[in-house]
């Protein structure tokens, strides 16, 4: 079914991305705040029903894929309720979630039999030390441990998102590759973002994949691909083998143009951009008890607001949000 949401630019909108919670269980230096308190209040989360309501009007209006989203989305209770709640809705043939995996070994069968079929999950280093350092005191036999439970309950492809940062795991890039390699799983990586105040610190580590591009694809003659996901990352293989790696560049080479996606966050309002602060509050909509037709009628004007692109560059200041409040 082709997607039925345009926004003023004529890109047609099929994927939306979910955020369940604005918490987390890490404290990645580049994302959150170490500190921070000033979370969402539980009165101002979108209920299971509501998220039901809206995931639906987008499926009525041809979005069919969705990614959960968080902070982490592990750490909201119940979700494997809301997974399988979801998966059963009307035009979405595609279910996939972003974590962390710290929580994940507990999760991973629920949420593989409520029909989440394919996972992203962030992980940046290999080494324990250096993961504590980045993440504010994780462990990472954690997510180890999560990442095989998922592998051995069938979830695929799993895709490992690794932000590039220059003098902090810039060392690791081939061992992760090889990590990947022994267990089937696609490697992506990520330029830093200045997303809110944490991000625009962290681009003081800014790489740019370009490099990275270059270093993977002499040692591993790499050659192009395309992978299926919706998503912006552009795909190289190797050329003996099905395995892919990823490249997102939103600061090196932004894909804006091909932009298909808007946020739902945890109080239910809608970003258009992840760069942008163009927003619609749908929960006092919600609450105040509009049909399913005029809901719909709101994420269309809403989408209208959708702007051309990100400004990182330009104006990295305009953006306030760091990435756990609407996630990736
Ligand atoms: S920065 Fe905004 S417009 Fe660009 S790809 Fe991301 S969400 Fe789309």
């Amino acid at each position: 079914m082709n997607p039925t949401l345009t926004d003023a630019f004529g890109r047609g909108i099929e994927y939306l991305r979910l955020s369940v919670t604005d918490r987390c269980d890490l404290r990645c230096f580049y994302c959150m705040p170490e500190g921070f308190k000033d979370f969402e209040t539980p009165a101002h989360w979108l209920t299971f029903d509501e998220i039901e309501r809206v995931i639906g009007a987008f499926g009525r209006l041809g979005v069919r894929r969705v990614r959960i989203t968080g902070g982490e989305p592990l750490v909201r209770k119940g979700l494997g309720e809301l997974t399988a709640r979801l998966g059963q809705l009307p035009g979405i043939d595609d279910l996939s979630l972003s974590t962390n995996a710290v929580q994940l070994a507990r999760h991973a069968r629920v949420l593989r039999q409520g029909g989440v079929q394919r996972l992203n999950v962030s992980l940046d280093t290999l080494d324990a030390e250096r993961f504590a350092q980045i993440t504010g005191g994780g462990k990472l036999h954690k997510v180890i441990d999560g990442l095989m439970a998922a592998k051995a309950e069938g979830f695929f492809p799993i895709k490992i998102n690794m932000v590039a940062m220059k003098g902090v795991n810039d060392d690791e890039f081939e061992a992760m590759f090889e990590f990947c390699r022994q267990h089937g799983f696609t490697l992506r990586f990520i330029e830093t973002m200045p997303m809110g105040s944490t991000g625009r610190s962290a681009q003081g580590q800014y790489l740019s994949l370009q490099t990275v591009k270059e270093r993977l694809t002499q040692r591993y003659a790499l050659v192009p691909a395309v992978m299926d996901g919706g998503g912006p990352a552009r795909y190289m293989k190797l050329a003996d083998s099905e395995m892919r790696i990823g490249f997102i560049t939103p600061m090196s080479q932004h894909f804006c143009d091909t932009c298909n996606r808007v946020r739902l966050s945890v109080d239910g309002t809608l970003y258009m951009c992840l760069g942008q602060e163009h927003n619609y509050p749908l929960r006092e909509l919600l609450r105040s008890g509009i049909s399913d037709a005029e809901l719909e009628q709101h994420i269309i004007k809403a989408v209208n607001l959708k702007p051309e692109r990100h400004e990182f560059g330009d104006k990295p200041e305009q953006s306030i949000r760091f990435m756990s409040m609407t996630g990736g």
